[in-house]
């Protein structure tokens, strides 16, 4: 990764570490100070961006025992498909849970909470499976307290249901079985208890620690029994927060709306969020115009554990982004533009080679002088066409280079070139022979093929106007 910042050999990048005293491989992470060393020793300056984002929130001044109170448990399920995650989500959703309380929720924003027994809360994410609580996960958001894994009783453990099990185990976040379809005929809870006692998952009937619950999702039935297991799980975890200072939590999901522009459900996880805070989340930034509750209405306050979708904001971050109050606005903005600055160059970066795609974006942002490109035709006329044709669509600030040109079949040798000078390969009524395609599926070296003079340069003419589609 480095040599391809610096655009040299990944050997030459090895032996300067070398050079230095340090033996590495090519996959192996470098240290912040021997980056620097041999970034010096290419002539480049190194720069840490993302790590001076992560210090300035580091330096968020950290909460001490006495500043914090307990908070409600926040609450994922994972389990089969078919085995009644959405039937117990919308269950509790619906449901009456606090006396007094008028209707259920009815819309769906991602995470709600529901209050079990007077000043006793647990917050749900309401997007069910261990992808979505994985996908948070790999963007380094820790959401989730307590992980409810439903297994219905009438079936048995399923494959979702061991992945489940270990993405919740990877995570480190305890789980509690609930037993699900028992109003079912065919429901033998014990059978299914015998098959996690056979995984060593025991359950405390069988004399283990994990908590479980037979339950009918469908009807309700002994739904209040596991919501009170999931209290008792939260009191032994002993989750705690600080309510009374700026904001920081989890993206939970965000999306453009047509009236009000950007709409974000998130999750305070710690602090108060307030309307007309500041925020950054993800790389987007924006003041807090309006706070939501799961009902719809209107809160001017969330604290420790509470869901809220928020108006406001400039953008729709990502499902897993943290977000934290900033009392600086001028900061968080330029926090923002530093991360989408970032963002930008990674997708760049992670693109092996060029492909006509990316050329357009490329010219935006300023960097891309020359399209290298490799012609392959049936015959020496259209070659020739071609060859003329694009080489006229050069501009000042970009210049059409055809590297090679030549009659026949795109062969290996022409993918390895245009591996090796970041080209494009373009074949005029000629396609690549079965190891050229190989290879450039390994080398990710795009090849186009025409059979229409006029589409291929087109094509290359709408790349360099950063117009064109995306191909299939
Ligand atoms: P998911 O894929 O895990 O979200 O499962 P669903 O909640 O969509 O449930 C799958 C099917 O099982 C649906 O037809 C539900 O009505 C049914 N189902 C869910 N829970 C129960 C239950 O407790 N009893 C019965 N009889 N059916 C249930």
């Amino acid at each position: 990764e480095l040599a391809s910042f610096m655009d040299v050999n990944v050997m030459d990048v090895i032996s300067a570490c070398m050079s230095l005293g340090i033996m590495v491989t090519m996959n192996q992470r470098l240290d912040a100070n021997t980056i620097e060393l041999v970034a010096d020793e290419f002539g480049f300056d190194a720069e840490f961006i993302d790590a001076d984002i992560e210090e300035a929130i580091d330096d968020i001044e950290k909460d001490t025992e006495a500043d914090l109170s307990p908070r409600a448990p926040i609450v994922t399920v994972m389990g089969h498909v078919d085995h009644g995650k959405t039937s117990l989500l919308d269950y509790i959703r619906k449901a009456n849970v606090i006396a007094g309380e008028s209707g259920g929720i009815t819309q769906h924003i991602g995470a709600y909470s529901v209050e079990v027994e007077k000043g006793k809360k647990i917050a749900f994410l309401d997007t069910p499976g261990h992808e979505a609580f994985t996908a948070m996960r790999a963007r380094g958001a820790k959401v989730t307290d307590i992980a409810i894994i439903v297994i219905a009783a009438d079936d048995q453990i399923m494959p979702q249901t061991e992945e489940a099990i270990s993405h919740a185990q990877a995570a480190g976040v305890p789980m509690i079985f609930a037993i699900n379809k028992i109003d079912k005929p065919a429901a033998n809870p014990e059978k299914v208890k015998d098959q996690l006692a056979q995984k060593n998952l025991l359950v405390e009937d069988w004399g283990g620690k994990i908590q479980s619950q037979d339950i009918s999702a469908k009807s309700g039935l002994n739904v209040d029994e596991l919501l009170e297991k999931v209290l008792l799980e939260a009191e032994i975890l002993e989750l705690k927060a600080n309510a009374n200072r700026e904001a920081s939590g989890t993206v939970i999901e965000a999306s453009l709306d047509k009236g009000r522009g950007y709409v974000s459900t998130i999750m305070v996880q710690n602090g108060t969020l307030r309307v007309g805070d500041y925020i950054l989340a993800g790389s987007n930034h924006g003041k807090v115009r309006a706070m939501l509750d799961e009902r719809g209405r209107q809160v001017k306050a969330a604290g420790p554990s509470t869901p809220v979708t928020i108006l406001g904001l400039d953008g729709a971050p990502t499902a897993g982004d943290t977000f934290r109050v900033f009392e600086d606005e001028r900061e968080a903005k330029s926090l923002a533009t530093r991360r989408s600055q970032l963002q930008r160059e990674q997708t760049i970066r992670t693109q092996k080679h060029i492909t006509l795609d990316e050329i357009g974006r490329r010219i935006a942002l300023g960097d891309f002088q020359e399209l290298n490109i490799i012609l392959k035709g049936d015959v020496d006329g259209s070659v020739e066409a071609l060859t003329d044709s694009l080489q006229k669509l050069s501009t000042e600030e970009i210049h059409v280079n055809i590297l090679h040109r030549g009659v026949g079949q795109i062969t290996e040798s022409d993918v390895l070139l245009a591996s090796a000078s970041d080209a494009v390969i373009i074949g005029f009524n000629v396609r690549p022979n079965g190891t050229a395609r190989d290879l450039s599926d390994k080398e990710e070296v795009e090849i186009r093929t025409y059979s229409i003079i006029y589409d291929a340069i087109n094509d290359v003419k709408e790349a360099m106007e950063g117009m064109l589609s995306p191909e299939l």
